[in-house]
């Protein structure tokens, strides 16, 4: 197919329908992508992910869905997908060693390139060959394939116990002496948890979608393409629907696996994959989220016509609960707000949802917050006491904090969704088949109240009871179930946030730090920020921060961060800052509070959107907490910060004008 981009992966690759994807061939276009980076880049990196997708469908299919995930950096889907669990340590030990080069030797390369990926292909010794073997298709094909490097990685994931990092080492000397230099760079940098392909799930939902429209499913071996026989413009609609029932059944169904494999069977026939990839016991719902409010007032404007309910909004985690009386192996499941499978952690809990179905209720999907409660003075306790139960191996000692469930949704009963489902019609049906356990599994309380006095009242009640404030959500018109939606039919309004201005914390990526003065000498003292911004797929510098963190919590900082430490910007952060000690790998996501936001020459979040070449920053920004379930796509995205910034009273825009805050 006509491709923007020079590479053309259905040209070049090597044509024997069965054989394995060469793993040189998937190399060789990511590194075709990085050479196309820049202005209008995305299309043509969409072009040449989707050929390299198509190329796939024509060699060997079956390899597509493990593909996908190779591209998105996971081993499966978030409830299922292990992880390799190599830290910055193992992985330049193992490049030191494929490299013949000395730990200090490599780490040094390391903060000069900021990724080991380009150490290893730069200091890697012998540069294997593959000669014109991309353009003669005949020649022998390279032994490393993609097959044998994506079970190499499941090896690693697998590997546990005293021996583990040493296993996972040599499992990764090994594929790296096989591999070409270019392998080794892809190899390494997927291990890194980054390819820096400048895109993300979403440009490679499009590449999938275009993939599968180029290419029907009955094609026979033929190498067709239907861009041809439609013409732009249909062949642009069908691209178009494919992309959006995969987004859609992605929500409800997170499993690229089943979603592609139903794709290649069925090609553009959607209903089919709707039929098949939908709400189903066992599988996390991908969770809906709401939209902050600044207070009551603003509450009864937006829901001025409509009925609505006030609910506690408690301070806990997230946990959707999958109850199937039909699994006894496995009746009860827990995931977070992130579909991590988080059931091993809460063994307790699993105890008392059995207890909460009645007997008719043979499958359940709850939404509900997990909170640490004291049994003794019956009240609920903080976040942090949660927080210090441990995410593995839970003891005995972790199990004294005693959880709650705060039941506050259902999505779908005895085999039946209830996603379409107005809330009201939900909560009676939660009501009506699940009962609460005294202290263990509590329906959240609310209110169905319209007068400002007696939400007012409401949220103070609830501040009372340990609570972050109020949910307040829609119960009959516009009152369904969205999954993975910001959805402005819930609002949260949380007490300490109330007239800041803002509404809400945010949720930023630590990129860059500068080395504390005085008794912080030797550590980091002040913090570079960034915001996502979805659609461009890149980070946004939108503050510098050095307000909330104690000594202590810094030391325990400049241990985390110290090993990221680069010497030059993250390839993915869009920044104007001069001035900044050390760059940091991208990872870490930190929950800010701040006074509000305000326009800004030097910090880029949601840059050009109000004025030109400038962006939005945060004012008077303060460390919170550190939020270790969210990644760095879940962060605040420009979008959000953007709607923040224009919902602030008109005053403010004007009074911070060109304010850098540093
Ligand atoms: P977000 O989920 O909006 O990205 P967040 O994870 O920081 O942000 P909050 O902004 O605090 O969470 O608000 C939404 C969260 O509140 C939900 O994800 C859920 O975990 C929690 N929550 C507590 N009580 C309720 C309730 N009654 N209804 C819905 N969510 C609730």
């Amino acid at each position: 197919p006509p491709s923007s981009a020079k590479y053309d992966p259905i040209q070049d690759a090597p044509f024997h329908k069965g054989q394995l994807v060469p793993f040189g061939f998937i190399a060789r276009g990511l590194s075709e992508i990085e050479l196309c980076r820049g202005k209008n880049s995305k299309d043509a990196i969409k072009e040449i992910v989707a050929n390299i997708f198509r190329s796939t469908i024509l060699l060997n299919p079956r390899e597509l869905p493990d593909l996908f995930y190779f591209f998105c950096v996971k081993l499966g889907p978030d409830y299922d997908s292990p992880e390799t669990g190599i830290g910055i340590e193992l992985l330049s030990n193992a490049v030191a060693k494929a490299c013949g080069k000395s730990l200090k030797q490599i780490r040094e390369q390391f903060k000069q390139e900021g990724d080991y990926g380009i150490v290893v292909e730069k200091s890697k010794g012998v540069q294997k060959s593959l000669g014109t073997f991309f353009k003669k298709s005949q020649e022998t094909p390279k032994d490393l394939t993609f097959k044998r490097v994506f079970e190499a990685f499941n090896k690693i994931a697998r590997q546990s116990g005293n021996n583990s990092q040493n296993e996972k080492e040599s499992i990764i000397l090994k594929l790296l002496q096989d591999a070409t230099n270019e392998e080794a760079k892809y190899i390494v940098r997927w291990l890194q948890k980054n390819l820096k392909t400048g895109a993300a799930e979403k440009t490679y939902i499009l590449a999938l979608a275009r993939a599968i429209a180029y290419t029907p499913p009955n094609h026979k071996g033929k190498i067709l393409n239907s861009k041809l026989t439609l013409g732009d413009q249909l062949f642009a609609e069908k691209c178009e629907k494919i992309e959006l029932a995969i987004c859609e059944a992605i929500c409800e169904f997170p499993n690229y696996g089943l979603i592609i494999e139903t794709l290649l069977e069925h090609g553009d026939d959607l209903p089919k994959l709707k039929d098949r990839c939908h709400i189903t016991v066992g599988i996390p719902v991908k969770p809906m989220l709401a939209k902050p409010t600044k207070g009551v007032r603003e509450v009864l404007d937006r829901f001025e016509q409509v009925k609505f309910t006030c609910e506690y909004k408690y301070d806990g985690f997230r946990g959707q609960i999958h109850f199937n009386r039909n699994n006894p192996q496995q009746m009860v499941k827990i995931y977070s707000r992130n579909l991590e499978d988080m059931t091993g952690q809460y063994p307790d809990v699993v105890e008392f949802v059995e207890k909460s179905a009645s007997q008719d209720v043979e499958t359940y999907i709850l939404d509900s917050e997990l909170v640490a409660f004291d049994h003794v003075n019956n009240r609920i306790l903080p976040f942090q006491t949660l927080t210090q139960r441990s995410r593995k191996n839970v003891t005995e000692e972790d199990l004294k904090t005693k959880i709650c469930i705060c039941a506050f949704d259902l999505l779908y009963l005895n085999g039946e969704s209830l996603l379409k489902e107005p809330f009201i019609k939900r909560r009676e049906i939660l009501h009506k088949n699940l009962h609460e356990v005294q202290n263990s599994f509590v329906f959240a309380k609310y209110k169905d109240a319209e007068a400002l006095e007696a939400i007012q009242e409401f949220l103070g009640d609830s501040i009372k009871d340990s609570c972050e404030g109020l949910m307040i959500k829609t119960l009959e018109t516009n009152a369904t179930y969205e999954p993975s939606k910001r959805s402005l039919n819930w609002l949260k309004l949380k007490k300490d946030y109330i007239d800041s201005g803002l509404g809400d914390s945010l949720d930023l990526v630590v990129v860059g730090a500068d080395f504390g003065k005085g008794k912080r000498t030797g550590m980091y003292g002040s913090f570079l920020l960034a915001c996502y911004d979805e659609n461009l797929e890149v980070l946004q510098t939108v503050t510098k921060m050095a307000t909330g963190l104690s000594d202590e919590m810094l030391a325990k900082i400049y241990s985390q961060l110290k090993d990221l430490e680069i010497d030059k910007p993250p390839s993915n952060l869009k920044f104007k800052e001069k001035n900044i000690d050390v760059w940091l790998v991208p990872k870490y996501v930190w929950e800010i509070k701040c006074a509000d936001l305000s326009m800004s020459p030097i910090y880029c979040a949601s840059i050009g959107s109000v004025e030109k070449n400038k962006g939005i920053a945060l004012r008077f920004p303060r460390f919170i907490r550190e939020r270790d379930d969210k990644s760095v796509e879940d962060a605040t995205s420009s979008e959000q910060i953007l709607e923040y910034y224009k919902s602030q009273p008109s005053l403010l825009k004007n009074d911070g004008e060109d304010d850098d805050f540093d």
